[in-house]
């Protein structure tokens, strides 16, 4: 039996708790669970599975603060990121029960007379899902919400480094009434949800993570026959900023959108395009704004920057970041590991502001998943519209200007997922699509009126009360005039 603990990132000589690597053995019984549970379940009246999530939502909105302080001490976000965190998951919840009684499928005009088409969706069976660390409620919540709504059954498989964040988001969905088996939790690392995205009996699988682990997710689960395939995966976000920008804006926007969970997340800002009449005056005022952040204890509500995850994650930021140094950048404040007092052994990075860096560079187009912001810049709208998007991601992009034309060009123009207008490039609301282009995803949305594609197949129903054979597709309009 093989044991893994999870540590507060801040302070790693605090075990949040230990875990059982879940056995191949484990997730055969889990998903046999799951099936006699789904059959069940597929006959509730959707309204009513509906009422349940609803029911889920009130648990974890009564629990939000314990849970937060989960989230802050188990993946380190600062507790107000963390009550967001629990925050979305609440939403989902309320939304997704909306949507219970909202349309179905779609009705259509028939070709033939006395005949009437209509689309209506249907549960896949089984969905694995596989979850990152950085937003351990509200990400499980996104996945099991429309899929519970769509009449599956779950096994969900936590990231290793946040698996008590799951149970604990799962137990509020047991103690709300969600029939037995209806969601599992498998835990452990890669090799884990390895097994599960091939499971035979596993009908769609729904990943979240990395660009890297999404290719062998995708290898594994299409080795074993086709299947739904849901792949969310990393960003290189970018704001543009054009001269007529309100930069006091720019500027908090970038701290939040940057430095946020420590840049983690899948639509931090990482690169920031400035026009270059105002990118030296930018630059500084962000660098003189970055120096003043506090790094330290994320329970602590004087700290904007809590740790990364683990020390490999700042081995890794560090890494990359002396490669942009090798590589002519300028690092004009942070660029460091650091060690905040009272939190011994934690792993943090410094806020890092690049310049220097172009299009081509190492820093620009590869995802570092930490508090590193490279500035470019740029001599036009065009050149900064190119610049975002000679990108292999394609998740989220700003744009700063007060120019409602090019703002609407950008929009256009910028090829990623999400679009923000004098916003940072955070900020997700759950009733809209969420997901990205190019190696972001492979096409599926998660949240908003499109997160339940993922999880149900489409039924075209046609229904003929002529009393007689039409024949659809042959060029018989003459015969039935
Ligand atoms: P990760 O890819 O390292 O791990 C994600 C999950 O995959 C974990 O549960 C892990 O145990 C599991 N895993 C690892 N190897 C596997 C394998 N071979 N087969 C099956 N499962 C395997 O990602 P992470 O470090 O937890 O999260 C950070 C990444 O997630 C970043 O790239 C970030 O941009 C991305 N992310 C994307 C979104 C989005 O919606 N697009 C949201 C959050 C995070």
């Amino acid at each position: 039996m093989t044991i893994f603990d999870s540590l507060n990132p801040a302070r790693p000589a605090e075990i949040i708790g230990s875990f059982r690597t879940s056995t191949h053995i484990d997730i055969d019984e889990a998903v046999e669970r799951a099936t006699d549970a789904q059959k069940a379940w597929s006959a509730v009246p959707i309204p009513a599975r509906a009422e349940m999530i609803a029911a889920i939502g009130d648990v974890l909105a009564s629990r939000k603060a314990e849970l937060a302080r989960l989230v802050t001490v188990e993946a380190g976000k600062i507790l107000t990121e963390a009550g967001g965190d629990v925050q979305e998951a609440i939403d989902m919840a309320r939304f997704i029960a909306g949507q219970g009684r909202a349309a179905w499928g779609t009705t259509h005009p028939c070709e033939l007379p006395s005949k009437f088409g209509f689309t209506t969706r249907h549960p896949v069976g089984i969905v694995g899902m596989i979850t990152p660390w950085n937003f351990p409620v509200a990400i499980p919540s996104w996945k099991a919400f429309p899929a519970l709504l769509a009449g599956n059954g779950i096994i969900i498989k936590p990231s290793e480094m946040a698996p008590a964040c799951c149970d604990a988001f799962v137990s509020a969905c047991v103690d709300a009434g969600i029939p037995d088996g209806l969601i599992n939790v498998v835990h452990g690392f890669g090799e884990v949800g390895a097994y599960l995205a091939a499971h035979p009996k596993v009908r769609a699988i729904s990943f979240t993570g990395s660009v890297a682990t999404g290719r062998k997710v995708a290898i594994a689960a299409m080795e074993v026959g086709p299947k739904l395939l849901s792949l969310e995966l990393g960003g290189k976000n970018a704001a543009i900023v054009m001269p007529d920008a309100d930069l006091d804006l720019v500027i908090e926007g970038a701290l939040f959108g940057g430095f946020g969970t420590a840049g983690q997340r899948c639509t931090s800002t990482s690169r920031i395009v400035a026009h270059r009449s105002i990118a030296t005056e930018l630059t500084a005022r962000l660098a003189e704004c970055t120096a003043a952040l506090n790094i330290g204890d994320p329970l602590d509500a004087r700290t904007n920057i809590g740790p990364v995850i683990n020390a490999e994650s700042a081995a890794r930021i560090l890494a990359m970041v002396e490669r942009a140094a090798e590589e002519g950048n300028g690092i004009v404040v942070g660029g460091k590991i650091a060690h905040p007092e009272g939190c011994e052994g934690g792993s943090f990075f410094e806020p890092t502001i690049i310049t220097g860096a172009d299009r081509n560079s190492y820093i620009t187009r590869n995802e570092v998943f930490g508090p590193v912001v490279a500035v470019l810049e740029v001599s036009s709208f065009d050149e900064a519209i190119d610049t975002v998007n000679d990108c292999d991601y394609g998740l989220s992009s700003a744009i700063y200007t007060k120019d409602v034309n090019l703002a609407m060009e950008a929009l256009h123009r910028l090829d990623t997922g999400i679009v923000y207008v004098n916003a940072p490039t955070i900020g997700a609301e759950i009733h809209l699509p969420f997901g990205g282009n190019k190696h972001t995803g492979n096409g599926y949305r998660e949240a908003g009126s499109r997160g339940l594609e993922q999880f149900s197949e489409t039924k075209s129903v046609y229904i003929d009360y002529s009393g007689r054979l039409q024949k659809a597709q042959i060029d018989n309009r003459e015969a039935l005039s």
